[in-house]
């Protein structure tokens, strides 16, 4: 048997890669992690975690007006983006701690470095030049976003990743792209006061969606005051006195101090030795692996969204946790990547499981569809004119639930529960004979009796 200097080394200090790291470390494995920028990734230094930050500072706009309503008199409010970012970089860089104790606890190695692979064992740390080897290794670097590099002026755009680190917030911006992070981030400008234009190629914005949450979600962002442009994309950026230009394909101009691309994110897979040690990636630059995140080369390992499977955060900590299973506890176990729970930070916000009721009458005979629109009780006073969706889609043969769509308030929290349900297998008979929990937003999901309508073959009866 060689001897190695690890057991494992993992590329990578994201979500994936610190969870695989720090397990395989606290079994008693000999392991190595590199990270050449911050420990967390992308989830906790420039995605999820400051986002939801963001989030929760652009909803006082909203709170301060329906405090109204309730009685309260709020006075002048003014927001400050400096102390906004001040307090989310504090903590962030606790989050980071935290996450490099966890590693350090398990007793794994931290590098601080690029790090890039020699051949199938060996791994270069860039910033000492030192080489080291491993049994086995894990790529977990993880994605970036999509420059564009063929839009003209796409060097005076910003992505995610600046938006996070903006010296000022802008008066006005554009955000390309109708995805999560450009829906997402769209109400976060808005809500902090910023006048805020979408523009999205496609009829209607999140195109793997539930139609019905895209359509009243466009509709509530609207009302708010954000202008949405459908079917039309961005054709160059030019710099001018006070800021941007902007052209659409469809001839419109458009003035704003800031342009924002959100066109989906590319694996960080260039210049990381992948072809000297023989991993194979596709056409998209993506890490190929099989069922059980295994790489062409035997020992080595790619998890998360360097693999562009489902690129979210849980999900890479569930391949690696899989990772873990298969190769330290000899028990293969593969990434379960079947009704994945997911929720859009907008404003509304939009949680799901399961299939769109699109997908599943493609998929099923007969569908049975429950369907409630409402205003949510705190919307009575504040007289907000908002409304919830919920959406129940039942499989007609069997009555399992396989699809459940929320819009509204706390619809993430309630997908996360939802899921539960559908990986159970929970029939609509099971929601029916569930006591409601009065009064929530959330009992309409099991006082939902009869189908609003059904699908069979394709036909809405
Ligand atoms: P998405 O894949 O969600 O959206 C990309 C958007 O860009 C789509 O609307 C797509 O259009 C559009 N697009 C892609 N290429 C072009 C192009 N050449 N010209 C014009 N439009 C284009 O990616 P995001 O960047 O928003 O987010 C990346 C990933 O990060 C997501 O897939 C998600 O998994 C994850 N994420 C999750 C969050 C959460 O869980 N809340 C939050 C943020 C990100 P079309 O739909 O027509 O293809």
């Amino acid at each position: 048997m060689p001897s190695f200097d690890f057991d494992l080394f993992v590329i990578g200090g994201g979500s994936g890669g610190v969870r695989s790291a720090r397990v395989a470390a606290s079994l008693g494995k000999k392991v190595g992690i590199a990270e050449e920028y911050r420990y967390g990734g992308t989830c906790v230094i420039r995605g999820c975690v400051p986002k939801k930050l963001f989030v929760y500072a652009s909803q006082y706009s909203e709170h301060f007006e329906d405090a109204a309503g309730y009685g309260w008199t709020v006075g002048e409010s003014t927001f400050d983006w400096k102390k906004l970012i001040a307090a989310k970089d504090k903590e962030i860089a606790r989050l980071e701690g935290l996450y490099r104790k966890g590693l350090d606890n398990a007793k794994a190695e931290i590098f601080d470095t690029r790090a890039e692979l020699v051949d199938a064992h060996t791994i270069k740390l860039l910033k000492t030049g030192q080489t080291v080897t491993a049994e086995t290794i894990v790529i977990a670097t993880g994605g970036r976003p999509n420059l564009h590099t063929a839009l003209p002026g796409y060097e005076l755009c910003i992505s995610s990743n600046e938006a996070f680190h903006l010296e000022e917030l802008p008066k006005s911006i554009l955000i390309a792209g109708g995805g999560y992070i450009a829906v997402e981030f769209a109400n976060i400008f808005h809500g902090l006061g910023v006048e805020t234009t979408l523009i999205y190629r496609g009829a209607e914005i999140l195109s793997r969606f539930d139609q019905d949450l895209r359509k009243g979600l466009h509709e509530a962002m609207e009302e708010k005051g954000i202008r949405i442009l459908c079917q039309d994309i961005i054709s160059s950026v030019e710099k001018v006195d006070g800021g941007l230009t902007v052209r659409t394909k469809n001839d419109k101009v458009l003035h704003v101090d800031t342009v924002m691309l959100a066109l989906g994110r590319t694996p960080n897979t260039e210049s990381l030795g992948l072809d000297a040690a023989g991993v194979a990636m596709n056409e998209h630059g993506a890490v190929i692996v099989d069922a059980y995140s295994r790489t062409s080369v035997p020992n080595i390992y790619a998890l998360g969204d360097v693999t562009d499977r489902v690129q979210l955060t849980p999900v890479a900590i569930h391949e690696a946790m899989c990772f873990i299973e298969t190769v330290y506890k000899n028990n293969p176990t593969r990434p379960d990547h079947d009704l994945i729970p997911t929720a859009v930070f907008s404003q509304p916000e939009i949680g799901t499981v399961g299939l769109t009721e699109e997908d599943a009458a493609k998929r099923y005979p007969e569908i049975e569809v429950y369907r409630a629109q409402f205003r949510p009780m705190k919307a009575t006073l504040s007289g907000r004119s908002e409304k919830m969706i919920m959406k129940l889609i039942v499989n007609a043969a069997d009555r399992k639930v396989i699809g459940a769509h929320i819009l509204g308030h706390d619809a993430g929290e309630m997908a996360q529960l939802l899921g539960i349900t559908l990986k159970a297998g929970c029939t609509k008979d099971d929601f029916d004979r569930t006591m409601a929990v009065h009064p929530t937003a959330a009992e309409e999901l099991v006082t939902m009796y009869s189908p609003s309508y059904r699908i069979r073959n394709g036909e809405r009866v």
